[in-house]
């Protein structure tokens, strides 16, 4: 039998080390738990970086891949096919929009929203030619490819990676003041994460995301919200820009749209936005495909009966109290919604990598984010129960670190 050892030397051997893995060799996973090859069993707390935030192989979510995998799988958008109709229906009907553009992962539905903001810029707001420029914010992350990280002020994200993509600026996240001063008449948007994941779970100070509402609106520019992973029921509600009322221009959606079976990503608004796109001018040979789309479907039927954003938000209550009583023992501060947490870890006591490695011994596995940060986003099917052991462990490993 090959053990977890010997797979990890060869998966190191043979890719490329953009990641760098917890020593754990994952061969199934059913609910919020997974299974290694040598039979061990852990909590998965990161759960594809929100991509699987209705569990491993929900019933649902799985059936409809199945069905569909019978039938047809792609057609490519040449054709029309019969998933499509819906899946544009039932995203617009969620997110109050009038219409949709299906693409695959995250980072090219964030480029869908900066072409039709560029698009909508000259063709409707008479923007110069080639003049366009997008307000973007510090320590954002929307992805990886050229135009994206041309906006990052991540330097690992970042250097290297040059020429930049000219057009952004960039200005401190939280201050609707900060945009205010950015604005020129060339202005065509302002792209914001309604809740800063990557960064490290990071939350805008109350009334922020209203403010750059109100603001967009005044200035006569597009809100694009990020939504790919503070969206779709982790937080407690559809979308982290319902905590404020808040509807923007363009929602940006991704990962859990997935259910965590296939790459599908989308961003939806009104006509007089999404309508400057026209044939050719914007695509993607798999976006919309069958298989996406039913299971796009299946995603939105479950999102639909709002009993995920319920349960988030209850356990997200029961994760949030228990983790600020860590606060002074070993965790200096807590952020985030619902089942989303960002936990600072005392940098005296542990990396953010010695903590998940520890927690990975104990059977939980997270990830941890720039240094001394442990994010904590379980399936949403997480029991009570088990939440409550995984959050005993950390406090258990932050002890024994704190100790040894
Ligand atoms: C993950 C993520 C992306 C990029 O999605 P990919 O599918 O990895 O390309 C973009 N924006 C946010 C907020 C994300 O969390």
């Amino acid at each position: 039998m090959t053990t977890s050892a010997e797979l990890i030397e060869v998966s190191e051997r043979r890719s490329a080390h953009n990641y760098h893995p917890l020593p754990v060799v994952i061969h199934e996973a059913h609910g919020a738990w997974v299974t290694d090859i040598e039979g061990k069993r852990y909590l998965d707390c990161l759960s594809g970086y929100s991509s699987l935030n209705f569990g491993h192989g929900h019933p649902k979510i799985i059936e409809a891949a199945q069905e569909q995998l019978k039938n047809l799988t792609l057609t490519s958008r040449a054709f029309y096919h019969d998933q499509f109709a819906q899946f544009c229906t039932g995203l617009g009907d969620l997110t109050g929009k009038d219409m949709i553009l299906p693409m695959n992962t995250g980072a090219e539905a964030v480029e869908t929203a900066v072409k039709v903001a560029r698009k909508w810029g000259y063709q409707v707001k008479g923007v110069e030619p080639d003049q366009a420029n997008i307000i973007v914010m510090e320590d954002n992350f929307h992805g990886r490819t050229t135009t994206i990280i041309s906006f990052s002020t991540d330097p690992d994200a970042r250097d290297d990676f040059g020429p930049y993509t000219p057009g952004f600026r960039i200005v401190r996240y939280g201050s609707a003041d900060a945009i205010r001063q950015a604005i020129d008449a060339n202005t065509v948007a302002v792209l914001v994460e309604p809740i800063q994941g990557e960064a490290g779970v990071l939350v805008p100070p109350d009334g922020y995301l209203s403010e750059v509402r109100a603001l967009c609106s005044a200035e006569g520019i597009l809100m694009i919200a990020d939504e790919i992973q503070s969206g779709l029921g982790r937080t407690g509600q559809t979308f982290a820009c319902d905590f404020e009322g808040v509807v923007p221009d363009i929602y940006v959606l991704g990962k859990a749209l997935g259910g965590g079976v296939v790459p599908v990503s989308a961003i939806a608004a009104n006509r007089d936005v999404l309508g400057v796109i026209q044939p050719g001018q914007h695509g993607s040979t798999f976006g919309g495909n069958p298989l996406a789309c039913a299971v796009g479907n299946a995603v939105i039927e479950i999102l639909n009966t709002g009993e995920f954003q319920a349960r988030a938000a209850k356990l997200g209550e029961v994760l949030h109290t228990r983790l600020r009583e860590l606060i002074g023992q070993g965790v200096l501060e807590v952020r985030g919604r619902g089942l989303w947490a960002g936990v600072d870890i005392d940098p005296s006591i542990a990396t953010g990598r010695e903590v998940s490695k520890a927690l990975m011994k104990r059977g939980v596995l997270a990830k941890d984010t720039h240094g001394s940060t442990i994010r904590l986003a379980p399936p949403i099917v997480v029991s009570e129960e088990d939440l409550l052991w995984a959050i005993s462990q950390l406090a258990d490993a932050l002890y024994e670190l704190k100790t040894s």
